[in-house]
């Protein structure tokens, strides 16, 4: 059944069987968890641990994660697993006592759930303003499933893309998975796409994200591009795509009953004169070492297609320079462009993946200064704050103080873009918040300006 609501309003988010891709990946949740073949090999109290956790946050994993990424043997500390299993450290002491103890006396899955929503909402599900600032008023309604924040560029999270391939523990996006009331971003009809875009003139790219727009058939997702190549939008120059499936799921691009499709589709996008970036989400050098994510990667730039990575840094995960720098060299070595090492937003379970920005700068240095030119494309530790993207350029002391050197690399405001700005030095810092402007300023340059 098909619900029309009007123009921006909110309709009951329900998938049907046509639409959901869950079939083609056999996913593991929280529900057939036992049935992952490593299951019964996991010490007691780490199986324990992660139906405690996956309670409150999503778990979804698939057979390739499962069989080819994580190495059984490193478990706990096995960088992929920590990427896609709840780690007990990702709930607050208290709070993994109170779920621990509903688990323990089988509480019912009400009662759960009830403390599951408690704590979520404790954890700042939606940062930097995601649900009410970026959200454009377009005909005097807000435009759902689209964000505009920075001139050029338009993101649209379509409705069937509220879903990925495996759930990245870290992920900011969380809430949009476990559902929590309100608080999802997806739309759903691309005309209100298109006419947003005809009525905006300096939009050059539109960025499909989701969760991840490649979860969708190829099908489905060629409708809502295809719109967007109409010659009266020439100047929408790129389509981007926001995905990790040729790091989750690399079949999507090669043995996927309509991975072809896919393909087909990239390539028309290129000949309607556009250029088509994929902007994959990989986390760690172990994605780009098999031989299907190889061959995905091989058959995705055959179309004329580029791949950008971006990555956030995460403590257990890729928190080494030695990680960082083989990422970069497997990336150039086939032929992806190195783009962004971003800061994990103050949301969910960061306090278990925080990395401080001085660590986090400290890393990015030691990765760059090994590798060659080709790889420095990349642009980092960056901060998606509500201000904008803002690059922690370095340590240094200016004037007997020690100060962070900050840089917008995109701003809500362009004008902000490239110049320098100064925040106290502080070690334990690990977000925009935390810091203070350096040499006793009341305000950044930014803030003044903007009143
Ligand atoms: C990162 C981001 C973009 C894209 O920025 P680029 O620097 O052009 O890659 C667009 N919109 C939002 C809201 C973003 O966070
Ligand atoms: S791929 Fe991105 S959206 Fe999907 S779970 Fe990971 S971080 Fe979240």
């Amino acid at each position: 059944m098909k619900v029309l609501a009007p123009p921006g309003r909110a309709v009951p988010h329900v998938f049907s069987m046509e639409e959901t891709p869950r079939h083609r990946f056999c996913p593991y949740s929280e529900r057939n968890i036992h049935t992952i073949p490593q299951w019964s090999s996991l010490p007691q109290d780490i199986r324990f641990d992660i139906r405690v956790v996956s309670s409150v946050f999503p778990f979804r994993v698939n057979r390739y994660v499962v069989d080819e990424l994580i190495d059984w043997s490193s478990v706990p500390e096995d960088p992929i697993f920590q990427l896609t299993f709840p780690q007990r450290g990702m709930l607050e002491p208290d709070d993994f006592t109170v779920m621990a103890n509903l688990h323990w006396r089988s509480a019912s899955g009400e009662t759960i759930r009830a403390e599951a929503q408690r704590i979520r909402r404790k954890l700042n599900p939606h940062p930097a303003g995601q649900t009410t600032l970026n959200v454009p008023i377009f005909d005097g309604q807000p435009l759902k499933g689209v964000q505009h924040k920075y001139h050029e560029t338009v993101l649209y999270f379509p409705a069937t893309a509220q879903t990925c391939h495996a759930y990245c523990t870290y992920c900011f996006r969380w809430p949009q998975f476990v559902g929590i009331e309100g608080m999802r971003i997806a739309g759903r009809e691309i005309r209100h796409l298109v006419s947003y875009l005809k009525a905006h003139p300096g939009v050059t790219n539109v960025l499909f994200t989701g969760g991840d727009p490649l979860v969708m058939r190829a099908e489905r997702l060629a409708a809502l591009v295809e719109p967007i190549l109409d010659p009266s939008l020439d100047r929408i120059h790129t389509i981007r795509f926001g995905t990790k499936s040729p790091a989750y799921w690399p079949q999507r691009f090669v043995s996927d009953p309509d991975a072809d499709d896919v393909l087909r589709l990239f390539e028309r996008i290129v000949a309607s004169g556009r250029s088509v970036a994929l902007m994959v989400h990989y986390t760690h050098h172990r994605e780009l070492e098999t031989p299907i994510a190889r061959e995905a990667v091989r058959r995705i730039r055959g179309t004329g297609a580029v791949i950008r990575s971006q990555s956030p840094v995460a403590a257990h995960i890729n928190d080494t320079p030695g990680v960082w720098e083989l990422l970069w060299r497997e990336q150039v070595r086939l032929g992806i462009v190195p783009y962004y090492m971003f800061v994990l937003r103050d949301t969910g379970a960061r306090r278990y993946f925080e990395v401080p920005l001085s660590r986090a700068v400290r890393i990015f240095r030691e990765a760059y200064r090994h590798v060659n030119g080709l790889a420095r494309t990349v642009r980092g530790p960056s901060m998606s704050t509500v201000h904008g993207k803002v690059e922690i350029a370095g340590v240094t002391e200016i004037a007997g103080e020690r100060v962070f050197v900050l840089r917008f690399i995109q701003g809500r405001d362009p004008s902000w873009v490239g110049r320098p700005f100064f925040a106290r030095f502080d070690p334990r810092a690990s977000w925009f918040d935390d810091l203070r402007p350096a040499f006793g300023e009341p305000t950044y340059f930014f803030e003044h300006e903007a009143s």
